[in-house]
């Protein structure tokens, strides 16, 4: 990880910022937003703007707002507006206003009036098709309407008639009129209000025609006082017709729009429309997956707010868009529950040891530190036994060179136990491995054995007092880094991106387990507990790997 490379503290953004205070620009004040559309579950890429919008803010003493774009009623739900709040929250920001496009309906359409007033709009009956025909290309100016001179009396008659449901859907729409020949085909006559009837989340059917998104979101930001409106690059072309459309309205202030790049993240989609896809065709178990890349997710898989924003302030504000390594993403989790997850004994896949020589009925309690490096995690009692359980895979037949976990005749250390001698492996009739008899060294608790020293440790569970778990593994969403630029995304779904594994055991200690925690299995990953748990069964999701090859410590 080359952390030179991938921090960028003093991006253009805060720059611009600083520069514009010093100058008292904006008179000294700092106001953003973070503006989503509630049609669906934010994702790791809003992530980036939540954290670019209320940082600024809070990095300058300044307001952040919460603002729905809620002007795509068929798209929106009440339960999508829910799940933004909880997640903006959860990532630890909290909104100075909670806002809605749709506060303002009658303002913008009395904006609207004001712009048919000055011969700066008009109502259009030419239809979808024919606005798109008539638009022109790059490379051909558009044509104009024949109603685009329509006077402004009949223009605010119709726009009043369109209110008041006198139109079919489609009927007509509301145009600004800019310049049909610009090299701009955002400022070539855009539409500003469609005729919909659709039942509205907030404002029920009040509304028959609703504002688009140009026009109601730079009149949104100059209501609230935005000074910066921080969006995303596709934006830029859309800058003249903000200005545009402030400048001629002279809003009380004018809100500087500044672009920067999307966030694009390896191996995973951003658009909430595919994401929707995922979910609605059942590639996922829902928005909140863990292999799903929306915050609501990323909580579940056991991420930590402090790790997505780390991983947001990694990943820098540039203008360049590029896609960012799912590598960095992991980092970031793993310094964190590095630092902070308590550590815990679980046996994925168990194979049965029998320690011959400790008494049948004797269970120590033993005490294990919940953290390495951190004394006031405290301790925990793991009890030990006659009978164990390891992990399948750390004892082989056939060790491959350096092979340090358990071999027939040789030694190995029980993590916060004795040291073990493998002497017996028992099959059954179809040569499976049943069960290992071990002896164990009483003089080794915490100490190593008197002139030789055990080669690996390895973990274990006592097998009475351990409880049964089901542990989730998951791997990639896609199969490969770019699956946005694939002909159809869902062609690269990865099959095997969740693994279940029913049999697992794990330490007593974790029957007070709970959502908020995060643990460090040792040697198998970080873990959290999912909301699938119940009291006979715990499930566990693994957040990420130890290490990112896989390899184990
Ligand atoms: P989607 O395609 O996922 O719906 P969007 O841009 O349409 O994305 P909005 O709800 O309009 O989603 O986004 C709210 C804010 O989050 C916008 O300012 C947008 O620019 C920003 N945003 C969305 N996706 C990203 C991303 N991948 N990286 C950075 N910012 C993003
Ligand atoms: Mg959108």
């Amino acid at each position: 990880m080359q952390k030179t490379e991938l921090s960028a503290p003093a991006h253009f953004i805060r720059q611009i910022v600083a520069n514009d205070l010093q100058s008292s620009k904006h008179n000294g004040n700092v106001v953003t937003r973070f503006p989503p559309e509630p049609n669906g579950y934010l994702h790791i890429g809003h992530a980036k703007s939540i954290c670019l919008n209320f940082g600024t803010a809070l990095e300058n003493n300044g307001k952040c707002n919460l603002r729905f774009d809620d002007t795509n009623p068929e798209k929106e739900s009440i339960e999508y507006m829910e799940s933004i709040k909880r997640d903006v929250a959860w990532l630890g920001f909290e909104w100075t206003r909670l806002c809605h496009a749709s506060d303002y309906f009658e303002q913008l359409y009395q904006y609207a009036v004001d712009l048919i007033k000055q011969n700066l709009a008009y109502v259009d009956s030419l239809s979808a098709e024919d606005i798109r025909l008539y638009r022109g290309t790059l490379t051909q100016p558009g044509r104009e309407s024949p109603d685009r001179n329509r006077s402004i009396e009949e223009n605010l008659d119709l726009f009043s008639r369109m209110r008041a449901g006198e139109f079919a859907d489609g009927q007509y729409v509301l145009r600004a009129k800019i310049d049909m020949a610009s090299p701009n085909i955002n400022l070539r006559d855009p539409a500003i209000y469609r005729i919909r009837r659709v039942h509205h989340q907030r404002t029920g059917d009040a509304w028959c025609i609703y504002p688009m998104y140009d026009y109601t979101h730079c009149i949104s930001d100059a209501i609230e006082g935005i000074t910066h409106s921080l969006c995303t690059l596709e934006f830029e072309d859309h800058r003249p017709l903000y200005d545009w459309v402030l400048d001629k309205l002279q809003t009380p202030c004018h809100p500087q729009q500044i672009e920067f790049a999307r966030l694009q993240l390896e191996y995973t989609i951003v658009s909430k429309r595919k994401l929707n896809q995922l979910v609605t065709e059942k590639h996922v178990s829902g928005w909140d997956d863990p292999r799903m890349p929306t915050i609501a997710g990323l909580r579940r898989a056991g991420f930590t707010p402090q790790a997505i924003k780390d991983f947001c302030e990694r990943i820098g504000i540039t203008k360049q868009n590029s896609w960012i390594e799912m590598g960095v993403l992991e980092y970031c989790i793993r310094e964190d529950l590095n630092t902070n997850a308590f550590r815990a004994m679980a046996v994925l896949n168990p194979l049965r040891i029998v320690i011959t020589n400790y008494p049948d009925d004797k269970v120590e309690q033993l005490e294990v530190s919940n953290h390495p490096q951190k004394e006031a995690y405290g301790k925990r009692i793991v009890p030990f036994s006659k009978t164990i359980l390891i992990e399948r895979d750390d004892f082989s037949e056939n060790p491959p060179p350096k092979y340090k976990r358990l071999i027939q005749g040789e030694e190995v250390r029980l993590r916060g136990a004795y040291v073990i001698r493998c002497n017996d492996v028992i099959k059954n009739d179809a040569d499976d491995i049943i069960e290992l008899h071990c002896t164990y060294d009483e003089n080794t608790l915490g100490k190593n054995p008197e002139g030789r020293k055990a080669k690996g440790v390895i973990h274990w569970v006592s097998q009475a007092q351990s409880l049964p778990a089901e542990i989730r593994l998951y791997d990639r969403l896609f199969t490969v880094p770019q699956p946005d630029n694939e002909d159809n995304f869902l062609d690269v779904v990865n099959p095997h991106s969740l693994q279940i594994l029913r049999d697992c055991r794990v330490e007593a200690s974790l029957h007070s387990a709970t959502l908020e925690n995060r643990y460090q299995f040792e040697r198998t990953g970080y873990f959290c507990l999912d909301l699938d748990s119940t009291c006979d069964k715990l499930v566990f999701n693994r957040t990420v790997t130890l290490r990112d090859n896989g390899e184990k410590d």
